[in-house]
Order: C-alpha cells, then sequence, then structure tokens
C-alpha cells in the first residue's frame, strides 16, 4: 500500500453544514472496515488554540487525554471513532504563525523573506503530514475549518491543491460539503449555490472528488446527475446529507449511498464487504426505542447556546441509550435561580446536572441547585465547577461557615473551601495554562464511583485552576460530604460524594469529553440510573 492517504472535506455556500459530523461519519464507515483512521481540524483563526475563547464565541473548548485545548468537533470525532486524539489533530492559523515566527527569530529561514507561500503553507502541509506521520493511520481526514471564499481559509485551501499535486489524485481527494436551499414557495430545491461554490474552490485549482449536498429535503436522481454534470464530479460521487433527528444516523445515511466505496475506490485502496454497524446499528435502536424517560435540568450560565454544552448534551445521549431511556435536557440559566424560586424552577425533575465554568456570573444560582438537590434527595451531578459550588454549599450550610466560597469570586472570603492550586500561583499567561488533560485518580470502594466505574483507579480529563482545599478535608469527611477519589500523585480532591443520599457526586475533572457511542462514560450511565429511580 502506499503510504498514508490523505481525505480533505471543505465547505462551501454557508458554515454550521455538519463538516465534522460527515467527516466522523466517513471515518466511522472507514474504521469499520478494518482501516486505522484518524480526523484532524484545521481551524482559520488567529487564537492559538480555542481555550481563551468565551464559549459564546465558539461553542465548547474540548480537552484531549494530552492537555490540549480544542474544537468542540474533535470531541465528535473521538466520540463516533472511540480513539483518542491529541494536540496534533487540531491546528489553527495562530498555531502555525507561531511556529513560522518563532523559526524566524530563530534565524532558521537563512535570510529568506517569510512570506504566506511557501513558509506559511509548508507548515501547514507539515502539520498536516504529522498526524500521518509514525505509521498509525491509513487514512487521515483533514476538515478544514470555514468556509471556500473566506480570505482566512485561502492558505489551507492552497496547501491542499499542492498536496494533491505532490502527492497525486490517488493519494489525496477533496469532499466538497455543500447546501441545497429549499425554496418553498416555488416547492424547488436549488442547485445554483453549489455550483458557484465548487466554481470557487476551482479558481483555486482544486477539483473537488466528491460532493456531499445538505439539504432538508430528499433529492432526486435527477439533480444529483444535474449536480454532477455541473460540477464535473462522477455521479455517483454526488451524495445527500439530508437532515436526520440524531447525527449519530449520519454514518448509516452515508453507508446507505457508498460514501465510503466511492472514497476507497478513488484512493485506490480494496472495496470489501459492507461493514454491518452492528453495535452501531444497536444503540441507534435503543436510542430510538426508549423504555424510560427522564428529565434532567442543566444549569449553567451559557445557556443560551447549547454548543457550549456539547459534550453534555451527548454523554446524556451515550448514557441514556444504554440505559434505554429517553433523557430531555432542560436548560436553565444559573442566574435565574433565586432562592425564591428554586423549587418551581427545578421541581419535577429527576435529577440535576451543575456545569463548568469561569468566574462569578450566576455562581449563586448554582449553589442554590446544589443546595436543592441535597435537601430534596434530588440525583445531583456537579462537574468541575459544579462539584466546587456543592462544596461551598456544603460549606456554608451544613458546616455553617458562613461566606465560604472559592478565592475565584471572593479572594477575601474567610473560608476558602476551593482555592487556587500551589502550582497556579505563579502563572500569569491565561493560554494554556490550565491543568489540562489525564490525571490518576485512585477510588474508594466505598463510594458511588466505584459502583459506576468497578474500578479503583482510573484517567480523567481535566480543565481547572482552582481545587478543593485540603484544610477542610476532615471537616467536610465528619459532615457527610466525603472526598472518595483522590490523585495520588498531587493529592488533589477528585470526586466528593454525599453519603446520605441517593446519588450525590462532583467530579473536579470532566466525564463528558470521554464518552463515547460504544463506551458511555460510567458515571453518567449511573446517574441517569439514579435519575430513572
Ligand atoms: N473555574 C473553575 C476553576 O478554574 C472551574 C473550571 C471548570 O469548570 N472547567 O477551577
Amino acid at each position: 500500500m502506499a503510504d498514508v492517504k490523505y481525505v480533505f472535506v471543505t465547505g462551501g455556500v454557508t458554515s454550521s453544514l455538519g463538516k465534522g459530523i460527515i467527516s466522523a461519519s466517513l471515518a466511522k464507515l472507514l474504521q469499520s472496515r478494518g482501516y486505522s483512521v484518524t480526523i484532524q481540524k484545521l481551524d482559520p483563526y488567529i487564537n492559538v488554540d480555542p481555550g481563551t475563547l468565551n464559549p459564546y464565541e465558539h461553542g465548547e473548548c474540548y480537552v484531549t487525554l494530552d492537555g490540549a485545548e480544542t474544537d468542540l468537533d474533535l470531541g465528535h470525532y473521538e466520540r463516533f471513532l472511540n480513539v483518542p486524539t491529541s494536540q496534533a489533530n487540531n491546528v489553527t492559523t495562530g498555531r502555525i504563525y507561531q511556529s513560522v515566527i518563532n523559526k524566524e527569530r530563530k534565524g532558521d529561514y537563512l535570510g529568506k523573506t517569510v512570506q504566506v507561500i511557501p513558509h506559511i503553507t509548508d507548515e501547514i502541509k507539515r502539520r498536516i503530514k504529522l498526524v500521518g506521520s509514525g505509521n498509525k493511520f491509513d487514512i487521515v481526514i483533514t476538515e478544514i475549518g470555514g468556509t471556500v471564499g473566506d480570505i482566512e481559509s485561502l492558505p489551507y485551501i492552497e496547501s491542499v491543491r499542492q498536496l494533491k499535486w505532490e502527492l497525486g489524485t490517488h493519494n489525496v481527494i477533496v469532499i466538497h460539503l455543500t447546501l441545497v436551499p429549499y425554496l418553498s414557495s416555488t416547492g424547488e430545491s436549488k442547485t445554483k449555490p453549489t455550483q458557484h461554490s465548487v466554481k470557487e474552490l476551482l479558481e483555486t485549482g482544486i477539483q473537488p472528488d466528491v460532493l456531499v449536498l445538505r439539504t432538508e429535503k430528499n433529492l432526486s436522481d435527477e439533480l444529483k446527475r444535474k449536480v454532477a454534470l455541473f460540477c464535473n464530479v462522477e455521479e455517483n460521487a454526488v451524495v445527500q446529507s439530508v437532515d436526520v433527528s440524531t447525527i449519530y444516523e449520519v454514518p448509516i445515511k452515508m453507508l446507505e449511498q457508498g460514501l465510503d466505496k466511492t472514497v476507497l475506490r478513488k484512493l485506490a485502496l480494496p472495496v470489501d464487504a459492507e461493514p454491518p454497524m452492528i453495535e452501531w446499528r444497536r444503540f441507534l435502536s435503543k436510542l430510538k426505542n426508549p423504555k424510560h424517560s427522564v428529565t434532567v435540568g442543566l444549569v449553567g450560565k451559557y445557556v443560551e447556546l447549547p454548543d457550549a454544552y456539547k459534550s453534555i448534551a451527548e454523554s446524556f445521549i451515550h448514557s441514556g441509550a444504554s440505559n434505554e431511556c429517553e433523557v430531555n435536557v432542560r436548560y436553565i440559566h444559573s442566574e435565574d435561580i433565586t432562592e425564591e424560586n428554586v423549587n418551581s424552577i427545578l421541581g419535577g425533575l429527576n435529577g440535576v446536572l451543575v456545569a463548568p465554568g469561569f468566574g462569578s456570573r450566576g455562581i449563586e444560582g448554582k449553589i442554590l441547585t446544589a443546595k436543592y438537590a441535597r435537601e430534596n434527595n434530588v440525583p445531583f451531578l456537579g462537574i468541575c465547577l459544579g462539584m466546587q459550588c456543592a462544596v461551598i454549599e456544603f460549606a456554608r450550610n451544613v458546616l455553617k461557615l458562613e461566606g465560604a466560597h472559592s478565592t475565584e469570586i471572593n479572594h477575601k472570603t474567610k473560608y476558602p473551601v476551593i482555592d487556587l492550586m500551589e502550582e497556579q500561583k505563579s502563572v500569569i499567561d491565561k493560554g494554556g495554562t490550565m491543568r489540562l488533560g489525564g490525571y490518576k485518580c485512585i477510588i474508594d470502594e466505598n463510594s458511588l464511583a466505584y459502583k459506576a466505574y468497578g474500578v479503583t483507579e482510573i484517567i480523567e480529563r481535566h480543565r481547572h485552576r482552582y481545587e478543593f482545599n485540603d484544610k477542610y478535608f476532615n471537616e467536610f469527611r465528619n459532615h457527610g460530604m466525603v472526598p472518595v477519589g483522590i490523585n495520588p500523585d498531587s493529592n488533589l480532591v477528585e470526586i466528593i460524594e454525599i453519603t446520605d443520599h441517593i446519588w450525590f457526586v462532583g467530579v473536579q475533572f470532566h466525564p463528558e469529553y470521554s464518552s463515547t457511542v460504544i463506551k458511555p462514560h460510567p458515571l453518567f450511565v449511573s446517574f441517569i440510573k439514579a435519575c430513572i429511580k
């Protein structure tokens, strides 16, 4: 076999067409056929990573096991493929320029004028080939963020053109995803935006090999033939992506249209028998035929934009299906919750989850939510800031430490039950400086967490600066909020539970980053079980 094969996924007409889902679906199908596949996302913005972005800007910041703060599409890649991604799987324009400028300062360019072509494009190509290096993968799928025609995407598109030329058409193909809008007034699906978008791509020297047409309505064969003819693409390389009720149906829709076969053929790779996708179909069937139904409140401060909690929402889908339970998520703004209305807002929910977050906005609503769950014996899962809020609430109302707080919010509090980690005290820069990525945790066998995981040693992903303040360890434990998960190297508290409660768990780490279709996260599975009860 030739070396690694590369598939590029570009988008046209508009953003948010679901390039990430198409990339992940194709990868899933190729993986089911026995190929080892990875997916990379190239993001055209100038931030070095999305870690410094407000979730309102760009949705959730996803964290990899190796501690990279990345685009939320990497979450989809992991959820579909059940294979961890890494720093190399997400590259931004900021990171590209940073490396080139660092090299320039070191004098590596030997007096040359440093330019977009070839220096920036060379660095882009190096980053693409880097994921493919080391014989780990047969196929690398690289999703180019943004829309063809954007000024900031140009160097990426040019790099793809060069790679196609350098490695040959059987080693590099381009899938272009566009929109076919439906005009209800005339009852027609229109292909012109797609034709224009392909023309735009052609102007940069790239002839797409496959077209995926995102559409609300089924497209006729005649329409697809027309697109094929005018866009110079084989007829069977025009595939539709009709809106579906769940993103997890997309791989099956692509399989039905043979997208994976077309791709393999174009890459001159053998096409064997169709993958049966048994586990995947079993998951879909459970998802669509639930025996139970629960409503869970997700209390956070970015709820206007559900993408801000993407991984949590997906974890509910995975753990719901595994419990054969439909999980309705009610997004609740923590700023709306007051002492007067907390019972009416949260009443009737089968469980509550307090979300991760930063800063003081909406914090008291999160603390009230923890109190409500504790006092009413409602299943509670607190993630990162959510756990910290549960600790603050317990300190104030059970330990009677009046005004207890996290020093993130009130650095003058008399009772800093959540405090800045020692190693964070000298940190000034904001980018990439939190406690990030996978760390070990040892679980007490006498805990809900142990029941969920079934093992005493786990590794979970982190993204925080503050921690449970050790000084209060015994006081909490003696009053029934027990630290049941501890990092063996740093002694940091990773999990707290309330013993006298149906299901009350707070975790300093982010279980939502590692839940996948095939392996729903055990804590979410156990939480939903408690909600059903
Ligand atoms: N703001 C808190 C901290 O930095 C929690 C972070 C989070 O929820 N991801 O520790």
